[in-house]
């Protein structure tokens, strides 16, 4: 019958997964999803990956918090909001009052919309006095904004995902892009296809993008600074560098070269095992090509080099002339659905919302006017130096929300200690997590199918999620949670909307200046910086980069040496990453039946030279050692990895068993973001079960 049935609703909202931003719409019958039908999403036009097409059944999981929960004994009971509202308003006071301000931190995620971001960090500065803000893009982009802001000013895609079918040539660098990028990774592949787009790709793994690559190259873990930096000083010394571009447009060329003395194709060679020959082609194809786009992600940023790899990347573009036009530029790829807008918002410790400095007087001021309270002028803690401030006992109490800290930050046996050292552990989230099980009270969130918001995409792009369905009973949207908390501890807040607090975002943040919820309704969007007049930037650089004269500035090349090169006791190199059907540590996907049915576990990739070496077969358990741990993993042997190198998702229903066991805590030194690629273990055959 082709009559309509009015019970089902048809329902935009934006595809909480990766940081691609896909927009659909959700068919439903009361709770249940009937189909996920892309229409014209402006990121994604009517595609989706699998985890967006079939990744939502733990909306309706039974294992979804219904009530807070509140520590007894060595177990929780169910408490109403009042009593968990009111006993965290205590705790937080008392803390406070012992050991000041600074002795708590706050969390956000980006997993959670801008406003909830926004709160949180609002929450933090404003009502406890504390900067100790950060959110997970510690973990992964730091780096590659910190390599931005440096050279162009803005830690942002250059263009739109669309302008990269226009360039010419396409360089993937530590980037699995079909499997975490899926429907980005489509626009690269279409236009290699039909429009003879040419494709480089550098990763220690031969994944898809790599088998497609017209040049496929394989430096040594860590080093893709060294012949980035090389093929740089190499299109300078031959005078293949765009002269106009850097006259117009770019400052610091001098200290710059000097930066590079002994840079020589030899030495990179030497250094990242890539041949002369190799990297003179990568040069030229750089310069002849009509505009470069280069996209990166972990696998550059989780090192410790990151922020100086990001920031060669930028330096190349520009010594190229690679900026300033659509099909050029950088593309750093983020991760999770909404991990530009949480540090857009200000969940960092250095910067509130729109990355205007805390230490900016003028700055404050406008934030005290607005807000009523005098903002904390002290510098705060990162994720990274949270944990070790638990450790040495200042920091005393933490409200997290919507992160798995205790898989995904590296050393996860020292995140473990220091989650049993909190006097007070406030978590909020849609499931009972593995870190829950460290707090001591438990506050039940509706996930984003339930909620009214924005996301912004990796492409700057701001998008409207319309609810779906309400929230499942006893759960509470975050906004509403964080201000219920806020209220406890005496602030006059009172948001009935998250449109009222995207009226005080734009209020007080240039980039989002423009952005209402009314220019936002169903599939449009809007790519910041938006201006008051609602006009937006898809490409970000027209009229030059955000400095005082507009000039962009070359960085100085200094390149910071992986730590844990395997040795005689940890004698192979350890690299982690994601892979196509599940998101993260899995809390999501592994509750989804669509998605297990096909991957139901997690496996470490080996070469099939070292499986000979070791007389080792597909589906054998292996004990993987590190220097900060040891897990239990089944081998996959395959020709995707090579020699000494490893693979392991970082995806893993047994948390006992995650990455993260064997990571340690050395991290990139600008940004504190953990170099978890830069990890060497040893492997023990186990015994046959
Ligand atoms: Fe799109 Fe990423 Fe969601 Fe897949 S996971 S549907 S690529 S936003």
């Amino acid at each position: 019958s082709t009559m309509r049935d009015e019970s089902i609703a048809r329902t935009k909202t934006v595809c909480t997964y990766c940081g691609v931003g896909c927009s659909f719409e959700v068919w439903t019958k009361e709770r249940h999803i009937l189909k996920v039908e892309p229409t014209h999403g402006p990121a994604n036009g009517v595609s989706t990956c699998i985890k967006g097409k079939f990744g939502w059944d733990y909306v309706n999981s039974d294992e979804r918090l219904t009530s807070p929960l509140i520590r007894e004994g060595d177990g929780f009971r169910r408490a109403s909001w009042e009593e968990a509202y009111a006993l965290i308003a205590r705790r937080f006071t008392e803390i406070k009052a012992a050991h000041g301000p600074d002795a708590l931190a706050f969390i956000a995620s980006s997993k959670c919309t801008n406003e909830d971001s926004f709160l949180m960090q609002k929450l933090g500065r404003a009502v406890v006095g504390t900067n100790n803000i950060d959110n997970c893009s510690r973990y992964c982009q730091s780096p590659a904004t910190m390599g931005l802001w440096r050279t162009v000013g803005y830690g942002g895609d250059s263009g739109s995902i669309t302008d990269l079918e226009q360039a010419g040539l396409v360089i993937g660098i530590g980037t699995n892009t079909a499997e975490s990028h899926p429907v980005l990774a489509t626009r690269v592949k279409r236009a290699h296809k039909l429009r003879g787009q040419r494709l480089i790709v550098a990763d220690l793994r031969e994944h898809e993008m790599a088998q497609r690559a017209d040049l496929f190259v394989r430096p040594n873990p860590g080093t893709d600074f060294v012949w980035l930096t090389a093929v740089t000083k190499y299109i300078l010394d031959e005078g293949l560098a765009d002269r106009k571009f850097l006259d117009e447009w770019v400052n610091g060329l001098d200290e710059f070269r000097r930066s590079l003395d002994g840079y020589t194709l030899a030495h990179a060679e030497e250094v990242t095992g890539i041949a002369q020959d190799t990297l003179r082609q990568i040069a030229h194809e750089i310069v002849q090509a009509d505009g470069t786009c280069v996209m990166w992600a972990m696998g550059v940023t989780q090192q410790c080099s990151g922020s100086e790899t990001s920031t060669a990347i930028s330096n190349m573009l520009l010594v190229t002339g690679n900026y300033m036009r659509p099909g050029a530029g950088s593309y750093p790829l983020r991760g999770h659905n909404n991990v530009q807008g949480a540090s857009d918002m200000g969940a960092m410790p250095n910067y509130v919302s729109g990355y205007q400095k805390v230490d900016d007087p003028a700055v404050r001021q406008k934030f005290a006017a607005l807000w009523g309270k005098e903002l904390p002028t002290n510098k705060g803690l990162d994720n990274h130096e949270m944990v070790h401030a638990v450790h040495d006992g200042s920091l005393r109490a933490m409200y997290l929300k919507g992160e798995e800290m205790g898989i995904v930050d590296s050393n996860a046996n020292y995140v473990d200690e220091a989650f049993e050292k909190l006097d007070f552990f406030v978590v909020q989230d849609i499931f009972f997590t593995r870190t829950a099980q460290f707090a001591d009270v438990v506050l039940p969130a509706s996930p984003s199918l339930e909620k009214e918001g924005t996301f912004t995409n990796t492409e700057r792009r701001i998008q409207r999620l319309h609810q779906v369905f309400k929230p499942l009973e006893g759960t509470r949207p975050d906004w509403l949670i964080i201000q219920g908390v806020a209220q406890a501890l005496g602030a006059d807040w009172n948001y009935s909307h998250p449109q009222e607090i995207m009226q005080e975002i734009a209020q007080l943040t240039p980039l989002y200046s423009g952005v209402t919820y009314e220019r936002l309704e169903g599939f449009r969007s809007l790519q910041w910086p938006v201006l008051p007049d609602g006009s937006d930037t898809p490409l970000l650089f027209t009229q030059g980069f955000p400095f005082p004269d507009r000039k962009a500035r070359l960085y100085p090349a200094q390149f910071i040496a992986p730590l844990e090169v395997p040795n005689a006791e940890f004698d192979l190199h350890f690299n982690n990453g994601r892979m196509l059907e599940h998101f993260h540590e899995g809390n999501m996907t592994f509750k989804s039946q669509g998605i297990t049915s096909k991957v139901p576990g997690t496996f470490v990739e080996i070469s099939p030279a070292l499986a000979a070496e070791r007389d080792l077969e597909s589906g054998r358990f292996v004990r993987l050692v590190s220097r900060h741990g040891a897990v239990r993993v089944k081998v996959l042997v395959t020709g995707r990895v090579e020699g000494k190198q490893l693979y392991m998702p970082m995806n893993t229903p047994d948390a006992q068993q995650a990455v993260n066991r064997l990571t340690g805590s050395h991290t990139d030194p600008s940004t504190h973001t953990p170099a978890y690629k830069d990890t060497a273990v040893r492997l023990e055959v186990l015994p046959e079960m």
